[in-house]
């Protein structure tokens, strides 16, 4: 039985989706990650530290003590909802804005190893379906199930632009793709932990798949 299970993969690629279908199905724990490194972003966001004309690494460094990342169970959607020193962000951090910026802070080695710990924490005596893009390498390089998934750059752009675009006034399709091809670049290039398929991860490229023939596959693994 698989207890602990890394989703891996490039941004937009619906990873999120098929975790919590995943972990629901099996009763698991799930963390969004990406969640948490959004959550660090926006409060960096708010103390004007970080924006596209200012990254103040030694500020940035001095907050990170006072930045209390937790999950607090939704009965509702069914899931842990990010908090960010007790405020709930779960919507907040989701905005283009905070995408915009997110990658140039998870670059940050210290942020990584503070949230890395949480994580480790989290999942240490849990079953849980964790999705990010270090899990199956860094976060918890034995996992029981490592999934690497993929998708062309163009299909990604336009998953989450029909995401975005009935929550958000304004988005055009341009600035998400180049937004998916900008986090794309930083999360695969950075010195930290980059964005690399585990050795023993499953790639799935979904490009051409339903959400129900993705679920199939991905259940039959984590059932095997
Ligand atoms: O998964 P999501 O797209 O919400 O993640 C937002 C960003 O957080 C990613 O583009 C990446 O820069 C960063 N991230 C990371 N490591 C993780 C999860 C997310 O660096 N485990």
């Amino acid at each position: 039985k698989k207890i602990t299970i890394a989703i891996d993969g490039y941004s937009s690629t619906g990873k999120s989706t098929v975790a919590k279908q995943l972990a629901a199905e099996l009763g698991y724990v799930y963390v969004d990650t990406g969640a948490m490194y959004r959550a660090v972003t926006l409060y960096l966001m708010r103390k004007m530290l970080v924006s596209d004309t200012h990254f103040d690494k030694e500020a940035i460094l001095r907050h990170l003590p006072f930045i209390n990342i937790s999950f607090v169970f939704n009965k509702e959607v069914g899931y842990g909802e990010v908090h960010l020193n007790k405020e709930n962000v779960e919507k907040e951090i989701r905005l283009m804005e905070v995408s915009q910026q997110v990658s140039k802070v998870a670059a940050v080695p210290d942020v990584r190893k503070m949230l890395v710990k949480i994580q480790q924490e989290i999942g240490k005596n849990k079953a849980v379906v964790m999705d990010g893009r270090d899990i199956g390498t860094v976060v918890f390089p034995d996992a029981d199930l490592k999934l690497f998934m993929t998708a062309s750059t163009e299909k990604r752009a336009e998953r989450r632009y029909n995401e975005l675009k009935d929550r958000v006034d304004d988005i055009k399709y341009e600035d998400v793709l180049a937004n998916v091809k900008e986090r794309d670049y930083l999360d695969t290039t950075r010195d930290d932990s980059p964005l690399v398929k585990a050795e023993d991860a499953v790639e799935i490229d979904n490009s051409d798949m339903n959400l129900e023939e993705q679920f199939e596959k991905v259940l039959k693994l984590a059932r095997e």
